[in-house]
This record gives C-alpha cells, structure tokens and sequence, in this order.
C-alpha cells in the first residue's frame, strides 16, 4: 500500500492523537489529510496508565501558563475534538515538608510564581486541610500544605473513548498494528515513511512516538533522550466514608505518593517521578541496557506486583490515611515515565529535518494533550506558534544539541525543583 498524506503522526497516544485532530480540523476536508500511525493500537501505550490528573502547578512558568490553558480546553473539548470529556474537579491538596528552610523558600517561590501566572495556588493551613479530607486525612505540624482548587480529574477509558470518537469524527486515517520502521529524505525533508504495512508518503511527520523515540530515530542519527522510569500504580478498595466524594487529590511530596478517590469506594495512587539528577541519570543508563527497549510496556509482567512493592504502598496508605486501617488490594501495574534529561518536554520542530515536529511528554503530558495538539497545528499550518503568550524555545529539541546528555547533566546540575 503507497498513500499520501499532508501529515503523518507516529504513535496513537494522547498526544498523537491531539496533534491529528487540531492538524486536521485547521486542514479542513479539502487541504489534506492526517494519519495516525500505531504499532499497536490507539491508546495501547502510557496513555492508558496514568491518573488522568489535569493540574496546573509546574516549576516551568511556561509549562504551568500552557497547563492553565489546556485545563480550559478540557473542560470544553468540543471546538478542539469535536467530542467532550466528562471531568470532576475535586482540586488537589499537596503536602510538603517543613523541616528544612530551603524547602519552605522554594514552595513560597512556587506559589508566587503560580500567582503571578493567574493560577489559583496557595498555602493551606492544617485545619483546612482537614475540612477539605473531611477529617480523612493525617496532618503533621512539620507539614505544609498548598492547594489548587482547579485540578481536575479526567478518566482514562472515557479519554480512551473521546480518541476513538474524535479520530472518526475528524476523519483521520488511523492504522493500528503498523510499525514504522525507517524513513526516506528528499533534501532537508523526510519524504515517506517505511512501516509493516508499506509505504506512506508525508508533507509533514509528527513523533509522538514517546518512549519508542530514541530507538525509532537512533537509525537516522537523531539523539532524542527519552528513558523509562518504572512506577507502580495500585488500586485499594477502600470504604466510601474513609475516603469522602469530593475528597481533592492529594499530592504527597513527603509520603512520596499522589492519591485519588476513583469510581467511588478505590484509593488509586502512585509514585511521583524522581526529581532527583542522580536518580533520572540512573534511568537512562537502565533504559540503554534493558533489551526489551520501550516495549517493556507492553509486557505481560508489567502487570504482576511484589510483596514488597505492595507492602511499600500500604504504608503510605496507612501513614496518610489513619482512619482506613489496612486497605484490601485490588489490582495494580506498571507504568513508566517517559522521562527527559530534565523532565521537560520536547516540543516543536527538528533542527535538522525540516518537517518533522515532536510531541513527547516526559511523564506528565496526558495534560497537556489538547494544548500540545494545537501548538503543533500552528506550526504545521501557520509557520509558528500563534497562540498568545506561549513561547515553546524552552521546550526544544535543540538544548540538547551538543549530543552528549553527560555533559548536559552536569552543566544542569541540580537546578532541581520542587514539582
Ligand atoms: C503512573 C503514571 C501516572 C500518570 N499520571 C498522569 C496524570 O495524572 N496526568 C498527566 O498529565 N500525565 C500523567 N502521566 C503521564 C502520561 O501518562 C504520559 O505523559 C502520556 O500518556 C504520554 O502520552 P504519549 O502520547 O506521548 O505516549 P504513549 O501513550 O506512550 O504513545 C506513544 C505511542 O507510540 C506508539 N509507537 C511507538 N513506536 C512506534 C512505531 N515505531 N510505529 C508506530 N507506533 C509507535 C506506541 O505503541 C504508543 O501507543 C502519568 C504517567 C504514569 C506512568
């Protein structure tokens, strides 16, 4: 099969799919046409194993501007997709620690930061705290505590259905189980695209390829740095009077947990990314040594839990969740962050190929879907980013040009943050 579009997107996730429906509803009926090319099928990769959390509190000024953003567009998704999200907006209460000063000043800093962004982000007192938990929630006086009344809280399967939707809606050709697998150039360009079910000719190629990147531009000689970081995601069934409707998502900076209330009586939590330089150093050694690459995601095991990583989440249950007692266990897996050297995005166009753009998330992109979506849009069919007051250089491709991601890790050492 030989076919030519005006844009081709490779990889069928959240982010894939946003860019397809914002390129092809500019593109109209006449001007062209958009792919979305999956290995598996849509939805099948990190998109489908995260907490569908929509928050706007980031350390990137920038990045927290376009998550106020995108938390609008989520809430009306319509003009962008088409189709609509059902979403709660429980808010989302996060607990830092208040032992050391340096960790009081850059929370301050935070908030400030927040505010002057129009994002509703401020401290809490522990009273507070406990009126918005109804009670269900341990407070510490070496604790402090922010809130963010705007999170919101999506679904994963309701967003799984809102792409397949919008994907028919907007008319996108999207072909599951085809693996792209190397590329052709025609001067600065590339000009089509090899997969397991031929030949595909683009204008204009998106990677949205996440975690798969590297591996999938390594044979181009482009460098893109995107390793995994493992997480384990549990569910606890809990009782609906532990954990009360309208109980704000917590972010646990001290416990080292996110928790949501789901589908009712489920305690849903994670692991946050580490923040840590060491520990992201780490996972990109891992991430080259492990054989499986990225389709370590798709693997079966991914699926099975250890005693010790269970009994680990069930103290940081027990410790910020007195009332609870021992949560009965109901199902867990494995995700991975698909992280960057410094767990920002890539975002824009290459510095080489003239018409290939990225669209990869660095562990905390589900987000930003709608937002990422129309940017690339503005790219592909206006030249540049023409939504007001976004400037996307930070998130480029090209800070990590001189190829050596050593030398970049020390230059940035430490510039840690605290989300
Ligand atoms: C436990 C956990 C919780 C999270 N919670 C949140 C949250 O609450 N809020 C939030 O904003 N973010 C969250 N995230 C992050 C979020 O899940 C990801 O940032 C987001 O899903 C990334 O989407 P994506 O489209 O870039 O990647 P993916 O969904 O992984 O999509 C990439 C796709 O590309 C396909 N592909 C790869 N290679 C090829 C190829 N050669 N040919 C064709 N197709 C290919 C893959 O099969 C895959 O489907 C969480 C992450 C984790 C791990």
């Amino acid at each position: 099969m030989n076919k030519h579009y005006h844009t081709v997107v490779i990889g069928g996730g959240c982010l894939g799919a946003a860019c397809a429906f914002s390129v092809q509803r500019r593109l109209g009926n006449k001007r062209g046409k958009v792919a979305i090319i999956e290995k598996k099928v849509l939805g099948a990769g990190l998109s489908s194993r995260h907490s569908a959390i929509v928050r706007s509190a980031n350390a990137s000024p920038m990045a927290a501007r376009m998550a106020k953003i995108a938390t609008q567009y989520w809430k009306n998704l319509k003009p962008l997709w088409g189709v609509n999200i059902p979403y709660e907006q429980p808010g989302a209460i996060w607990i830092a620690d208040n032992t050391t000063g340096s960790d009081s000043e850059s929370w301050a800093t935070l908030e400030q930061m927040l505010q002057q962004e129009g994002i509703d982000f401020a401290m809490l007192a522990h009273r507070d705290v406990m009126d918005l938990s109804r009670q269900a929630l341990k407070t510490v006086p070496d604790e402090m505590y922010y809130y963010e009344p705007d999170v919101l809280q999506l679904d994963s399967p309701q967003i799984l259905n809102a792409m397949q939707t919008a994907a028919k809606k907007n008319r996108i050709d999207v072909l599951e189980h085809c693996d792209v697998i190397d590329f052709e150039f025609t001067g600065q360009g590339i000009s089509a695209l090899h997969t397991s079910q031929g030949k595909f000719f683009a204008e204009h190629v998106i990677n949205a390829a996440g975690a798969w990147s590297g591996e999938l531009f390594a044979g181009i000689g482009l460098s893109i740095p995107v390793a995994l970081e493992p997480v384990y995601a549990a569910n606890f069934l809990v009782s609906v009077d532990d954990i009360p409707k309208g109980m704000p998502i917590i972010a646990d900076y001290v416990n080292q947990a996110y928790f949501r209330r789901w589908r009712g009586s489920i305690l849903h939590m994670h692991q946050p990314r580490s923040r840590n330089v060491k520990d992201i150093a780490r996972a990109f050694s891992r991430t080259a040594m492990n054989p499986e690459g990225a389709n370590v995601i798709y693997d079966a095991l991914s699926f099975n839990v250890t005693h010790q990583q269970l009994d680990n989440y069930l103290g940081k249950v027990m410790n910020r969740f007195p009332k609870i007692g021992k949560p009965v266990y109901a199902g867990g897996y494995y995700s991975f962050f698909d992280i960057t050297p410094d767990l920002k995005f890539i975002l824009g166009a290459d510095t080489q190929f003239t018409n290939l753009y990225y669209c990869l998330g660095a562990g905390q992109a589900l987000k930003y879907a709608p937002i990422f979506g129309e940017i690339i849009a503005d790219l592909i069919t206006e030249g540049g980013v023409i939504l007001n007051s976004i400037d996307i250089d930070e998130f480029s491709i090209a800070r990590f040009s001189n190829n050596d991601i050593s030398r970049y890790w020390q230059a940035n050492a430490l510039k840690q943050s605290s989300l």
